[in-house]
């Protein structure tokens, strides 16, 4: 059993992080939320004490912390007691937190993988030039660290990993496919953090084909996508972090990942692009001032949190999985449909920060209660994904399947005894 969560980061996702920690406390114990400016901590905790969220009175703490700083959240992770990290912050903190997890014993939890400021697109795997470096050190000190646990990376990990454990004989193509149907009526605005969206699609859109990295242009590849409820949406083939532990650890000779963007965005993402706004590479104002041209449009953009009380619409995220079952061609859609509005409801965030944060929370109720506390570090797709999807189905992410039986409710079956005791 670990107890006692330390949230690092105070943004959208840490906002539901800290919601669903709370409606999850008597497992869970104290909740810390540490970040960079103490006021957006406080914030959460008021919001959480509004909405009546902690499922028993229980310790609730914000802290200042800057995250890069390893001896501070080192002593931070003491002196809350905290065994259980989730870092929810900005990517560049991933390897700063991680550290701190290996040298204190706590286990580590992220939503996306390391980012180095003044760098985009990395060279495929692209882990294996950060987080895999420490795959030893979490080994040799028994640190569980599961990498990349939110909705994509992190579900869509788990959806490929049951499909083939459970209904293919072989698998050939993982297309993973990202819609967001909602609305949030601002002219422009990024549903996280602005300078890590554009960061994923300035440079170089890694594909997995044939076995192989395959280096496409961004918007080259455009595709249709009938998706249920959401409907038919076009999308564009990107790069994503998922895909560097996925053609890694599946065996799969084909993984895309695919996002939809409106004809808006492009415009919007072409012109600021063209214009040198989205570089992630410094340049000097006639003032002599040195500024980040991205973290300036970071700087004027909508707070993605902010959009949350005008939102509507639903997303649908999902794997489609391709094989062979009996010597059967045969397909497969996992997904979810999540409602911006309920998110907002019940947490008071749009649903792309709620689609993320449910997840690492599921993740690390799995870590507390023994059932995914390897005391390794694994990607999303190297644990059992059926506790998992068993608990969020009961967490506000109810997975889907649709496959030749028809369009059901996906309950994963397994028995009784593996089934760890909170999704009971
Ligand atoms: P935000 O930009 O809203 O929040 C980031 C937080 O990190 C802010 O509170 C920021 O503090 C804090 N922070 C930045 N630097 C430091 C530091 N040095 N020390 C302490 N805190 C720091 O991002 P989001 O909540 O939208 O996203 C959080 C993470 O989730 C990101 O890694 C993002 O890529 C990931 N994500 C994953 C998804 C998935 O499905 N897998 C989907 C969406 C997001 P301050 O407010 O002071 O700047």
């Amino acid at each position: 059993m670990k107890r006692n969560v330390l949230i690092v980061g105070a943004g959208g996702v840490a906002h539901v992080v800290a919601h669903k920690c709370a409606q999850h406390n008597a497992l869970l114990g104290d909740i810390h939320i540490a970040s960079r400016t103490l006021g957006k901590c406080q914030a959460i905790i008021e919001s959480i004490q509004a909405k009546g969220s902690l499922q028993q009175a229980g310790r609730l703490q914000g802290h200042a912390l800057d995250a890069l700083d390893v001896g501070a959240t080192k002593r931070l992770i003491r002196a809350t007691r905290s065994q259980i990290v989730i870092n929810v912050g900005s990517p560049f903190l991933n390897m700063s937190v991680l550290q701190a997890c290996i040298e204190t014993g706590a286990a580590y939890l992220d939503t996306a993988i390391h980012e180095d400021p003044g760098k985009v697109c990395e060279t495929p795997p692209w882990y294996a030039n950060y987080e895999w470096k420490r795959r030893q050190a979490c080994k040799v000190a028994g640190v569980t660290a599961v990498l990349g646990v939110g909705f994509d990376p992190g579900v869509v990990n788990a959806y490929a990993r049951y499909a083939l454990d459970t209904c293919f004989d072989s698998v050939q193509t993982i297309d993973i496919i990202d819609i967001n149907a909602g609305s949030h009526g601002r002219y422009f605005a990024t549903n996280f953090d602005p300078e890590i969206n554009f960061r994923e699609f300035t440079s170089t859109a890694w594909s997995w084909e044939n076995n192989a990295w395959k280096a496409n242009v961004m918007f080259e590849h455009r595709k249709d996508w009938d998706m249920p409820v959401t409907g038919t949406h076009t999308t564009y083939l990107c790069g994503h972090d998922e895909l560097h532990s996925l053609s890694q650890n599946l065996g799969v000779p084909n993984i895309r990942f695919w996002m939809g963007f409106g004809e808006h965005y492009i415009n919007v993402f072409t012109v600021l692009k063209n214009l040198g706004l989205l570089s992630e590479q410094p340049v000097i104002t006639a003032r002599g001032q040195e500024v980040v041209p991205l973290e300036v449009v970071k700087a004027v953009l909508p707070n993605p949190a902010s959009l949350a009380p005008d939102y509507t619409g639903k997303t649908c995220i999902g794997d489609l999985i391709k094989g062979v079952e009996s010597g059967q061609p045969k397909e497969v859609l996992i997904y979810n449909v999540c409602d911006h509005k309920a998110c907002f409801e019940e947490v008071g965030s749009q649903a792309i920060s709620y689609t993320a944060g449910v997840p690492a929370v599921a993740a690390a109720l799995l870590i507390a209660d023994g059932t995914w506390d390897t005391g390794e570090m694994v990607n999303v797709e190297e644990l059992d994904p059926t506790p998992f999807i068993a608990l969020m189905n009961r967490m506000g992410l109810p997975t889907r399947i649709k496959d030749e039986h028809g369009d059901r409710l996906l309950e994963p079956q397994q028995p009784v005894t593996t089934m760890p005791a909170y999704a009971r």
